[in-house]
Formats: structure tokens, C-alpha cells, sequence
């Protein structure tokens, strides 16, 4: 008889491990399949989020952001330094001590949970059962009451840049240099491009970014990309709007680039060339042609508002699914659907979910852009508050950017929170709250912010919804 479970989720992400704890520890018999391979060539677990995203590439944006302030920002405070240096091998060996410290952790969790962990490759298959290839090739089908599956993503390659060892990377490559290039190209010009590209723009490559749209950051909120784009440019990197990549080959131990302007065709040669075009869902493999489990119009499984998919029992979540691909996102729906085998209600607010781009100063959102909110057609207001009139911005020597509160005209509800500057991916989590509570600009105006933080530009600019910022001359009198 095959090995039976209340649970079975494939991929170890941040999708599918919370998922995996969470029915452990309501009791359920859980295992997790996961087919990632170290960089030691034992399994890991964390999936991308962990391995080759969302962590990795802090630890490299922080580095860098400590680099280029102690080259460049420490005079203006008085604090004088020479001969500033990067070690980049001992920057990414940081970067993967810091990785297998977190990877190791859901290995404990795992454990003390009682999850198990079973490393290898699984497949979907009729009738909740699990076909699982082990990492060693024995194959074994597994029966479970329920299937999470969290397979996660991979990055999108285009045929015109292929992937070249060494030379053209996509975003697990741009992890590993050992050296600062001297020319970096970042295809792109997306969450990745712009976190990877400051990466390497900090510690002192040219780094052109190269953008098929016109629009730079179109799902931002205007008032953001346009200062955004005004303050990364600024600081070096070279972006260029509209420009769709033709070709890119390896010549003469350098990436010639050509590509579609709208000044007609042109061409760049760089050091090394980063492809940060999006994520495609990872379903190769994975699905049995009669396991009965759909795939929605751009190939992703198919889901209801619940992550249920076509087949009773068989539930997906995280970037496999339809939705933002953020770790959070996978994480919120993994805990619900584990609650929900257990017989609990919970549901996940996808009004609610967090962006944030790590560029510095970051760029954070919740909620609707003033763009959406304007052809939604409903009235509304909208407070600003800047970081130059903020008293900790000012004294931490940080004040580029702004926060920015939508709120409805009629109710005053809080449609969305915009927030570009230091600590944004902080703020904003105030802003989830509130809005969260269904929280009025109103009542965020009556909370009391400590002072001084950079959360007060967020008070005041709640405050300036009905034109009663404090630290601003306000013009609307009501
Ligand atoms: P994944 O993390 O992709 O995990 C899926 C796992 O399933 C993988 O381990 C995979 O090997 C395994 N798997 C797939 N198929 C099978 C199979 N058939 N059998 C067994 N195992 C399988 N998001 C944020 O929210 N914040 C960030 O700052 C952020 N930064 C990022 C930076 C980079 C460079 C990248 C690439 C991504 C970043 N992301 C970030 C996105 C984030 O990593 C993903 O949204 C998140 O990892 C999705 O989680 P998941 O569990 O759905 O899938
Ligand atoms: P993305 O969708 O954010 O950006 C890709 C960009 O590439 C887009 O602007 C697109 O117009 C452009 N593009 C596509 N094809 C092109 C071409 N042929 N030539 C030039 N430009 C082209 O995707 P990404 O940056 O690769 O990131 C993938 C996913 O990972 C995102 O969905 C994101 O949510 C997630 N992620 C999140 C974070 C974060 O939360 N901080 C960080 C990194 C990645």
C-alpha cells in the first residue's frame, strides 16, 4: 500500500512550507517534497524566496547601500573614512551564510513541527495520490486526503538573450558575481532590474537598463515612478524607456546588445548582462495529464478565491497561481489553505498586499495607485507629506521622497498608501494595518506616531487629507 497523508505540498517555499507547518501543527500528518538542490549539493529548503530571491538579495542590497554610504554619504555627517574598499567574494559569502542560516532554520522547523521532509521531485497525480521521484531516482507514489501544491516559479528567458554562462544571467547569476563589472545590462527594468541593478550600481558599475514599455514602474502609483525614475537616474543608472532587445551575444569576451529604439536600432556592449523580464509559474512536469487540475489563460493553476482548484481536496498557492508573486502573498494563502483543510474559514485580502521594491530609497505601496482610483471615477482626496520636512529624515540625512494617503471624499476611507523613502517597507506595514481595520485617513490622523520617526511623514500626510498637516502650510480650510 502506498505511504498515506493528510497532506502532501510540493515546493518548500515560502508558499509551501508555512503551508506545510501550519497542518502539522493542527495536527495533520504533513510531508513536503522539494526537488532544490545548495550550492553544497545537499537539499534545501526556502525555495526561491530563499535560496535565489527575496533574501539573497537583501543582504546584497544592504552591503552595497553600507558601501556607497561610507564612500558617499558619511562626509555630510561629519564621519571621515578613506580607503573604503568592497570584497565582493567575502560580500556573497556573507550573503550565503546568511541564506543557509535561514535554509537551516525551516529544516528545524520542519522537525520540531513534525513535518517530513522529502527531497525529490513531485507530480500531481489522479486522485490526490503524489508520484515521488527521490533525489537518489527511486520512485514511489504517495496517497494523500489533501494536496497543497506550491511549485513556485522560474525566471522567463527570451530567445533573443540566451542564457551564457559567465556572460548573460538571469536573476540566480546576478547573485554570484565574483567581481564588480565594469558594464553591467539589466534586460528589464522591473522589481529585479532595479534591486539588482542598484546592487551593482553602488559598488561602482555603469549599469544601463534596457525597458521595453515607455512607462518606467506603470503599476506604481504616477507621482512615484516619476520621482523614482528622477532619483535612480540620479544616482546612475542609465534606464531607457522603450527599448525592446533584438539580440545579445557573447564577442570577443564581451555582450554586445542590439536592440529597438524609438530612434531606430542600436547597440551597447557591457561586461555582463542580467535578463529580469518576469517569472513564469513552474508547471513543468508537475501535473499528470488526467490529475483534473486546470491551467488558467496564462498558465498558471487554476484557483478560486480560496486556492482551491478543480479538484476537491487539491488546493495551489503562491506564485503558481494568479496574483502578485510576492513571498507574503504565497505565505498568507499557504496558512489559509491549511486552515482550511482543518475546517477553519480564513480567507486571504488580496486588497491588501504589500509591494515593495528595495532600491534605496525604497518604493512601498498598499491599495489603489491615484491613477486607478481616478478612473474608478469616485471622488477623493489625497495628503502628501515629504521627507525634506521630516525631523528624523533630516537628522539620519535622508530625505528624498514622500508619503502619500488616498482616501475616499465621501467616507474618507483609506484607498491606498504610497510611500517612497527611507524605511518604506516599514511604513507601509502601518498602512496594511489601517487599511486592514478598514481604517479612515481620519483615524490615522488621531493615532500618535513617536517622535521623532519616519512614520510621522505618514500621520502628517493622513493629516493632510482634509488639509490639516501640522508641519505643512495647508491652503484647504475645513
Ligand atoms: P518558490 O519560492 O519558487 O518555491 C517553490 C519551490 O518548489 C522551489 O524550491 C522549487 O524547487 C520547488 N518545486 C517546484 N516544482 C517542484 C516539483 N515538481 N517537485 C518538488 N519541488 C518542486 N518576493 C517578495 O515578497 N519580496 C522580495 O523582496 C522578493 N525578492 C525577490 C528577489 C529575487 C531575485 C527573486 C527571483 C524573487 C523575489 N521575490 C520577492 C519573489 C519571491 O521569491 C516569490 O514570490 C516566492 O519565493 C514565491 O514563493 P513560492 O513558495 O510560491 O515559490
Ligand atoms: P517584473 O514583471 O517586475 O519586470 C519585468 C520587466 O521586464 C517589465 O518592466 C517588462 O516590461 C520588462 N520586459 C519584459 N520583456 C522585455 C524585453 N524583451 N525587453 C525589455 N524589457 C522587457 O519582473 P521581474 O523584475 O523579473 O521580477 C519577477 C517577479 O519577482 C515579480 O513579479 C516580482 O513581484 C517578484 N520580485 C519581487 C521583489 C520584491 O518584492 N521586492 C523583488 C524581486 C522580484
Amino acid at each position: 500500500m502506498s505511504e498515506q497523508y493528510d497532506v502532501i505540498v510540493i515546493g518548500a517555499g515560502p508558499a509551501g512550507y508555512a503551508a506545510a507547518i501550519r497542518a502539522a501543527q493542527l495536527g495533520m500528518s504533513t510531508a513536503c517534497i522539494d526537488k532544490s538542490i545548495g550550492k553544497d549539493g545537499k537539499p534545501v529548503l526556502g525555495g526561491t524566496c530563499l535560496n535565489w530571491g527575496c533574501i539573497p538579495s537583501k543582504a546584497l542590497l544592504d552591503a552595497s547601500h553600507k558601501f556607497h554610504d561610507a564612500k558617499h554619504g558619511f562626509a555630510a555627517m561629519g564621519v571621515k573614512v578613506s580607503g573604503v574598499e568592497i570584497d565582493v567574494p567575502a560580500m556573497i559569502a556573507r550573503k550565503d551564510q546568511v541564506v543557509t542560516g535561514l535554509t537551516q532554520g525551516i529544516q528545524g522547523l520542519f522537525k520540531g513541527n513534525g513535518v517530513t521532509h522529502l527531497a525529490g521531485r513531485g507530480k500531481l497525480l489522479k486522485d490526490r495520490k503524489v508520484e515521488f521521484t527521490a533525489n537518489d531516482g527511486a520512485v514511489s507514489v504517495l496517497q494523500a486526503k489533501n494536496v497543497i501544491v506550491a511549485a513556485g516559479s522560474v525566471p522567463v528567458q527570451i530567445p533573443p538573450a540566451p542564457l551564457t554562462e559567465g556572460f548573460i544571467v538571469d536573476s540566480t547569476g546576478a547573485l554570484e558575481f565574483q567581481s564588480v563589472p565594469q558594464r553591467l545590462g539589466v534586460i528589464g527594468a522591473g522589481v529585479i532590474g532595479l534591486e539588482l541593478g542598484s546592487v551593482w550600481n553602488r559598488l561602482g558599475a555603469q549599469v544601463v537598463v534596457l525597458e521595453a514599455l515607455k512607462e518606467f514602474l506603470p503599476m506604481a502609483d504616477e507621482r512615484v515612478s516619476r520621482d523614482a525614475e528622477k532619483i535612480l537616474r540620479k544616482q546612475g543608472l542609465d534606464i531607457r524607456l522603450g527599448y525592446l532587445v533584438t539580440s545579445a551575444k557573447v564577442v570577443n569576451g564581451a555582450v554586445e546588445v542590439a536592440f529597438k529604439t524609438p530612434d531606430g536600432e542600436q547597440s551597447v556592449t557591457v561586461d555582463k548582462l542580467i535578463v529580469a523580464v518576469g517569472r513564469r509559474p513552474a508547471t513543468q512536469n508537475l501535473l499528470s495529464a488526467d490529475c483534473g487540475v486546470n491551467l488558467d489563460e496564462r498558465g498558471f493553476l487554476y484557483v478560486n478565491d480560496v486556492c482551491e482548484t478543480d479538484v476537491p481536496g487539491v488546493y495551489a498557492v503562491g506564485d503558481v497561481v494568479r496574483g502578485p508573486m510576492l513571498a507574503h502573498k504565497g505565505t498568507e494563502e499557504g496558512v489559509m489553505v491549511a486552515d482550511r483543510i482543518a475546517g477553519h474559514k480564513p480567507m486571504v485580502n488580496y486588497d491588501c498586499i504589500p509591494s515593495v521594491i528595495y532600491t534605496h530609497p525604497e518604493i512601498a505601496w498598499v491599495g489603489k495607485t491615484e491613477q486607478e482610483v481616478k478612473a474608478g471615477g469616485d471622488a477623493y482626496n489625497v495628503g502628501q507629506f515629504p521627507f525634506a520636512a521630516s525631523g528624523r529624515a533630516l537628522a539620519a540625512n535622508d530625505t528624498e521622497g514622500f508619503v502619500k494617503v488616498i482616501a475616499d471624499a465621501a467616507t474618507d476611507r483609506i484607498l491606498g498608501i504610497h510611500v517612497l523613502g527611507p524605511q518604506a517597507s516599514e511604513i507601509v506595514a502601518q498602512a496594511v494595518i489601517s487599511m486592514e481595520f478598514d481604517g479612515s485617513a481620519e483615524d490615522l490622523g488621531l493615532t500618535m506616531f513617536a517622535h521623532p520617526s519616519l512614520s510621522e511623514a505618514l500621520h502628517e500626510a493622513a493629516l493632510g487629507v482634509a488639509g490639516h498637516a501640522i508641519h505643512m502650510v495647508n491652503r484647504k480650510k475645513k
